[in-house]
């Protein structure tokens, strides 16, 4: 039986590259999102690599739409090996100050609450999985808490840092490994309003980056590609920063 990877929000970004990534490592891939259109386009462009892939979408910030989602998917595949929690997003920009409680609540649930959500419904499949693997997705901006009105953001990527270790102390019983990848700036459309609005600013951000570069969304995808890998099989609980040495001058 083929092995069977799911990458949330994998239209696009990153999460398409890692679906590239796996489906080339001989994974069956499921990617999930929000956009008919995008979908149609990442499924094209998988199957062009021939890559067997299938999209569901639903909305990964939506408890039910979730459950929703991955009873379809369940009845569909028995199993999953891999489940990587990609969506996520800054959502937007806002000081604490004249913060609206429901910017702060939509911030929290694309980055935090979506991995919980998507972990929880997937728990079943992976534990019939072979050798089965999370990883989640924290950022340096858990680290260091983000950029100007980025705050909220840091703040739910620093929370998947703990819930990335919660998780692996959980499922460890069932030989679940659980590891994240903390990307620094990677070129995809997460920076598409900063590129339109302020590109002498975008530009600049290269030189706190010891490479002189932004990273590509292939090179988040290939260490991921390694985490789910038996190359990574010792591996539980683990962070792995992506950043060319960002904030590190
Ligand atoms: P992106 O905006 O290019 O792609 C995000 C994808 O998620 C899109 O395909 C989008 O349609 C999908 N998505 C958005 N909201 C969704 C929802 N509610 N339900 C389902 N799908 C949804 O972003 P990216 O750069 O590929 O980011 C991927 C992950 O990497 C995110 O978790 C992000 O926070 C993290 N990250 C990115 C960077 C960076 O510089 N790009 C840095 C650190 C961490």
């Amino acid at each position: 039986m083929s092995k069977i990877a799911m990458i949330t929000g994998g239209t696009g970004g990153i999460g398409l590259a890692t679906a590239k990534e796996l489906g080339q490592a001989g994974y069956e891939i499921i990617i999930n999102g929000i956009h008919e259109d995008q979908a149609k386009a990442a499924l094209e462009e998988l199957k062009a690599l021939n890559i067997k892939a299938e999209c569901f979408l639903f909305d990964v910030t939506d408890e039910e739409a979730v459950i929703e989602g991955f009873k379809k998917i369940s009845a569909k595949y028995e199993k999953l090996d891999v489940l990587v929690n990609n969506a996520g997003g800054l959502g937007g920009r806002s000081r604490f100050e004249d913060m609206e409680t429901s910017f702060y609540r939509k911030v929290m649930a694309l980055n935090l609450d979506s991995a919980f959500f998507n972990t929880r419904a997937a728990i079943p499949m992976l534990k019939k999985g072979e050798k089965a693997s999370i990883v989640n997705f924290t950022s340096i901006a858990g680290w260091n808490s983000g950029g100007p009105g980025a705050g909220v953001y840091g703040t739910a990527k620093a929370a998947v840092t703990t819930l990335t270790r919660a998780l692996a102390k959980d499922l460890a019983e069932y030989g679940i490994r659980v590891n994240a990848v903390s990307p620094g700036t990677i070129d995809t459309a997460f920076h598409q309003q900063i590129k339109e609005t302020n590109i002498d600013v975008f530009n600049s951000w290269k030189n706190n980056i010891l490479l002189k570069r932004l990273g590509e969304a292939s090179e988040v995808a290939s260490v991921i590609g390694f985490l789910v890998s038996e190359k990574a099989s010792f591996i539980t609980g683990e962070i792995v920063q992506i950043n060319g040495g960002q904030d590190f001058l």
